[in-house]
């Protein structure tokens, strides 16, 4: 019996989709009911305690904020120490609270779920529509991850995948995917810049393609920028000025809050297309006398980017250092390739034509570019198929260990191609020392505790000996998905050890 396809999914922070290649060859996006192509990653829980997952997720959000988990992408694999969590935990509705491996659990009416059983159900549901709509069970997938996800965020996804009994057969990074989607079929030659900005993540990219051969030169980004900061700028404005005007701070106020949310997103996408646009919210609160106040005020486009313009800044510094990173110049860059929804604001199309000195490619759809190129990705790993493709990607970030005087000691730099394998010799530092820890970080800080912990690798059965004498090689892998094995072997004694890095302990 033919086994059931791969499809292709984009595990978005605002939205998901997923992608597959049909008999014919072409590549058809996923539609959900009524037409649309995306399911909001939102999961909630009702007050009846049933779980929901997308568009009915989305649309209760207002009613029960405190239940409802959106942008959680952003917290996917993150050690509750990292100062993200710590910046996300005061910005997001719900709960956010320290898991017992130095992780993040949510609380969501009273029950506690990791990062990756969210995760889990956005892709359970994703691969139900899919599974409707093809009519047969789908069990494999590719997906993507910004290229800015370091190991254990990968890995999370890996384990998200698997707690529904989907096997994530390749993670790709969503610029090379978008890249795919563009160039596939083309006989390109030439050097494309993706600059990626969703709803909660920025990524840049430059990848060269030649024919079916895409290589990545280099990535950079911000797992804290996106979508979802433009729409903060604009709440704090409107809070701000509600607060002048009525003494009234209504950032207390669970409800009042998701209403001022929910429509900064909309003026704020309305805008890309109008100049102004009224914020009018009626009975968003009471004065101490119980009279009802109301939001009147409007936005104008150029309001909405003088106060965004420090974050259109950061993207632009991003892509300048990339392209110091690839070692080439703006005028060596033959396409700019916009993806992910938040590029449809003007203001970023005007700074990219500016800076690049020629307006960027509408060669792909901002929207579905990632999905599509994650389908044709899966489709060139089935057994029957006729499309060959090379992908050479990059790390994101540095991995290296930490050294006995916290500094970080590097073993791959960041933007070093992968699969990749380094070595490394490891000895004991005292007497009678029969084990090796060693810390496993990633990260660009030159201090090893400012970076993310990978985790521990322990190596023990070493003979007892004098300090330095142990020669223990040990050997960091990276594979092509940027996840990391680390093994061992102690020539001494024979003794072998093999395991991806994992956080055990806090
Ligand atoms: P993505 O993660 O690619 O789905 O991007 C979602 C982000 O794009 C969200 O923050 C949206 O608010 C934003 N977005 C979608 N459409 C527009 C638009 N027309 N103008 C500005 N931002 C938009």
């Amino acid at each position: 019996m033919q086994k059931p396809p791969i499809i292709g999914i984009d595990l978005g922070t605002t939205n998901s989709c997923a992608a597959i290649v049909t008999a014919d060859g072409s590549v058809k996006l996923i539609p959900y009911k009524g037409g649309d192509y995306t399911v909001p990653s939102v999961f909630a829980i009702d007050e009846k305690g049933n779980e929901l997952i997308g568009h009915e997720a989305k649309r209760q959000w207002q009613l029960n904020p405190k239940n409802t988990v959106y942008g959680s992408k952003r917290l996917v694999g993150r050690s509750w120490s990292s100062e993200i969590v710590e910046t996300m935990r005061k910005t997001v509705g719900y709960e956010v609270r320290p898991g017992d491996r130095n992780d993040v659990v949510i609380d969501v009416a009273r029950r506690e779920f990791h990062l990756q059983e969210i995760a889990a159900r956005i892709l359970n549901k994703i691969r139900d529509v899919a599974s409707n709509y093809l009519r047969v069970p789908i069990t494999r997938a590719v997906v993507t991850v910004p290229a800015y996800f370091n190991d254990r965020q990968r890995q999370a996804v890996k384990d998200a995948g698997k707690l529904v009994g989907i096997e994530v057969v390749r993670i790709i990074n969503e610029p090379t995917a978008a890249a795919l989607a563009y160039g596939i079929g083309k006989k390109l030659h030439e050097t494309t810049l993706v600059y990626d900005l969703g709803g909660g993540t920025f990524d840049v990219s430059i990848i060269e393609i030649r024919d079916r051969v895409f290589e990545v030169k280099a990535t950079g980004g911000d797992i804290f920028l996106g979508g979802l900061d433009f729409d903060n700028t604009m709440i704090h404005h409107v809070l701000t000025e509600f607060a002048a005007k009525t003494g009234i701070d209504l950032s207390q106020d669970p409800v009042a809050m998701q209403r001022i949310k929910d429509l900064a997103e909309r003026t704020k996408c309305d805008l890309s297309t109008r100049e102004t646009s009224p914020f009018n919210i009626p009975f968003i609160t009471m004065t101490a006398q119980g009279q009802p106040l109301n939001i009147e005020m409007a936005f104008t486009r150029k309001k909405l980017e003088e106060l965004t313009q420090h974050l259109v800044d950061r993207t632009l510094q991003m892509v300048a250092r990339v392209l110091v990173d690839a070692g080439v110049s703006t005028k060596q860059i033959d396409e700019v390739m916009l993806v992910g929804g938040q590029t449809r604001m003007p203001i970023i199309q005007e700074r990219l034509t500016k800076f690049f000195g020629k307006p960027p490619s509408k060669g792909v759809h901002p929207d579905e570019a990632v999905a599509i190129g994650a389908a044709l990705y899966a489709h060139s790993l089935e057994d029957d198929t006729n499309l060959r493709l090379q992908l050479l990607d990059v790390i994101p970030m540095a991995i290296g260990l930490e050294r006995a005087g916290g500094d970080f000691h590097v073993v791959f730099p960041r933007n070093a191609a992968i699969p990749n394998a380094k070595q490394i010799q490891a000895t004991t530092s005292f007497d009678g020392q029969t084990e090796l820890a060693m810390r496993i970080y990633q990260g660009d800080n030159e201090a090893a505790k400012k970076n993310e912990l990978l985790g521990e690798f322990v190596f023990s059965g070493i003979n007892a000996g004098k300090a330095g004498e142990a020669q223990v090689e040990v050997t960091f892998d990276v594979n092509v998905e940027g996840i990391l094995t680390m093994s061992a072997l102690d020539p001494a004694t024979g003794r072998k050890m093999k395991t991806t890095v994992r956080v055990t302990q806090s």
